[in-house]
């Protein structure tokens, strides 16, 4: 069997820079992804403030420890075997959430969810497309995430790092991307720029949406919402359909009936699971209609290349 690289020695290290509580071993990533798939983070680290946020990632880079950002998990395929390096999550500081006339600062680990409650909340208008996504405010601007006709980039002024603010202008946000999938910098906030609205309209269009997704989204089972992203001109779960794979499973991995676009988890799917039956759907769809579906879904551990 290879050697660990996230050693005794390291965990020990980790509890002087982060406090004992906020470092968990062996922690199962099906507790921390929406898939409710994955093996074990053979490090999991809260970050709950500047310092120790700043004191861990210089020390496992400094060390060449493996590393990866997790923000809620609601984008993210962590493999059966786990990932031997170091998890660093948000927490604490990161997830408040400050109203400045019609801004919102948020940490990077406050709920998208809550920060556009809290943007209702101050009859700020702008953020209602996110108001059913369940990522973290890191998460949804790594993504530029986005639904119903709006996207992080239509109100994001500048993102915070440890390094200092990035404006919007060098955040490079496309479809589903932004520069922090090249530069694997930590994103510890975001400013948004609303407009003032009214508040009975804004409450309104959430409930709306939130309607929408009700019916359209197979929400009663773990998944990572739309698990391809959306090709040139065409839509995947339409693209899926048309190949005949709606319902298609590989163990309790299955491709939602009530959304083809969506890979669910039906009770004891396994990482493998959810992988096979994704690259299952990109051969048959290419197959089919020509189109070569690239997944949204990230992918964390090693995966047997199918
Ligand atoms: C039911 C459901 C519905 C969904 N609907 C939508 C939708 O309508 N639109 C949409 O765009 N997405 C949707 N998603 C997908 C997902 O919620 C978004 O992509 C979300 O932005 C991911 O945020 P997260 O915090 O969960 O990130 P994670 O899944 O934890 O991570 C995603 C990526 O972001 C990086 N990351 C996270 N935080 C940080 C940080 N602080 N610094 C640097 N990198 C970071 C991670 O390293 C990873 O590469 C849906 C998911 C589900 C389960």
């Amino acid at each position: 069997m290879a050697e660990r690289i996230v050693t005794g020695e390291i965990i020990e290290r980790l509890k002087q820079l982060a406090g004992a509580s906020n470092v968990l071993t062996d922690e199962s990533m099906s507790l921390h992804t929406t898939f409710r798939v994955g093996g074990k983070a053979a490090a999991f680290v809260m970050a709950r403030d500047e310092s120790s946020l700043k004191a861990v990632s210089e020390y496992v880079s400094s060390e060449k420890i493996p590393f990866f950002l997790a923000g809620n998990g609601s984008n993210l395929l962590v493999s059966d075997s786990g990932y031997d390096g170091v998890i660093i999550k948000l927490a604490g500081d990161f997830e408040e959430i400050k109203v400045e006339g019609t801004r919102i600062i948020a940490g990077a680990a406050a709920s998208i969810i809550k920060t556009a409650a809290v943007a209702a909340e101050h009859g700020l208008t702008g953020l209602e497309f996110a108001s059913g996504i369940p990522g973290s405010v890191g998460g949804a601007v790594f993504m530029n995430a986005g639904a119903y006709g709006g996207e992080i980039a239509d109100i994001i002024i500048e993102a915070s790092t440890p390094d200092g603010a990035i404006k919007k202008q060098d955040l490079e946000l496309s479809y589903r991307s932004s520069v922090f999938k090249k530069n694997g910098r930590v994103i510890t906030g975001a400013v948004f720029e609303l407009q003032q609205g009214d508040n009975s309209s804004i409450r309104e269009k959430m409930e709306e949406l939130k309607n929408k997704r009700l019916e359209k989204q197979p929400l009663e089972y773990p998944s990572a919402g739309s698990t391809f992203k959306r090709p040139e001109g065409n839509f995947a779960g339409k693209l899926i359909m048309e190949a005949g794979l709606s319902g298609v499973n590989v163990g309790d991995a299955c491709v939602s009936e009530k959304h083809c676009g969506f890979v669910i988890n039906k009770g004891n799917a396994t990482a493998d699971d959810v992988y096979k039956l994704i690259c299952l759907v990109r051969d048959k769809v290419k197959e089919h209609s020509g189109v070569t579906l690239e997944p949204e879904v990230i992918m964390l551990g090693d995966f047997e290349k199918l």
